[in-house]
């Protein structure tokens, strides 16, 4: 028997805002329909769902109601106007980090064949979004993490996109030798103190500590990966972090110490620190080369 889904999505949500407290529960519901029926919600109001669809979304919102975020229901989200696959150990990507990508995109416009690397790729949305609009460039990707790994193999198989995944420790000083010199090294690291991890939103306590904890002060990947990584930075190569609203300072200050110049804090859309960049410099003696 066919069925409404416009009946589906005002109980549901109803459901997950009165008795669970969930936020915004109208578009999470809608979003849970649109992705069953394959269309949107107002041409399945037309159509109708069967009983099978129907399941499949109170299903899909009794889950929500544990407090699982949305994305990994729907299994996918969009970034960059890109559809990634997401679930369980791979941080959901944030418009928040589309900043970054931008910032990068832009300083590459002087770069011929850029070689890019992004570490802590998770599920590897920086890197694709890069090698997406950079064609003649050279993207490689690492992480750690096995589960964030398979995420972002599946996602660069889908786009089919030619980015190299690196599994690897961020810090293990050995990985930058093997790996050549990078024009750009990019990398949205985790970045939260030890207190904000106490105080987590409930869906964020359902994504992998370890794509967000960053020690008592939030900026041990700073430090590590600044210094690390540095070496793997060709002259007059930038390296680009995503940082939290509160460490545009902090971090522009890591990177003047590591003998970076250029430094600069970049806001978001809402207008909150987000991105730190800075140059290596160029050497010396290499400028006088250039007659
Ligand atoms: N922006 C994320 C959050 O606040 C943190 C991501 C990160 O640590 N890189 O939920």
């Amino acid at each position: 028997m066919v069925r409404d889904p416009g009946v589906v999505w005002i109980a549901m949500s109803g459901w997950l805002e009165r008795y669970h407290q969930i936020p915004d529960a109208k578009f999470d519901v809608r979003c849970m329909i649109e992705q069953v029926a394959g269309e949107s919600l107002e041409q399945a109001k037309l159509h109708g769902i069967s009983y099978a669809q129907e399941q499949a979304v109170i299903e899909m919102a009794e889950r929500r109601a544990k407090g699982e975020p949305l994305q990994y229901i729907l299994g996918e989200w969009e970034f960059f106007g890109m559809r990634m696959f997401v679930g369980e150990g791979v941080l959901i990507p944030r418009p928040d980090t589309e900043i970054l990508v931008e910032t990068v995109l832009e300083k590459c416009k002087t770069i011929r064949k850029p070689r890019i690397i992004d570490l802590c790729t998770g599920s590897g949305c920086i890197a694709l979004a890069l090698r997406k609009h950079l064609p003649d460039s050279e993207v490689h990707a690492l992480d750690l993490s096995e589960a964030a790994l398979a995420y972002a193999q599946r996602n660069i198989r889908y786009h089919g996109l030619p980015v190299t995944l690196h599994q690897a420790d961020v810090l293990d000083a050995q990985k930058p030798q093997e790996s050549g010199t990078f024009d750009i090294i990019v990398s949205n690291p985790p970045y939260l103190t030890s207190a904000e991890m106490e105080h987590l939103q409930p869906e964020i306590r359902h994504e992998p500590a370890s794509a967000l904890a960053a020690g008592a002060d939030g900026l041990e990947f700073y430090r590590g990966i600044t210094n690390v990584w540095k070496t793997a930075l060709s002259d007059g190569g930038w390296l680009a972090f995503e940082i939290g609203e509160q460490q545009g300072k902090a971090v522009a200050e890591i990177l003047k110490q590591q003998g970076f110049s250029e430094i600069q804090i970049i806001p978001d859309y809402a207008h909150h620190d987000r991105v730190v960049i800075g140059q290596k410099p160029h050497c010396p003696g290499n400028d006088t080369q250039k007659h």
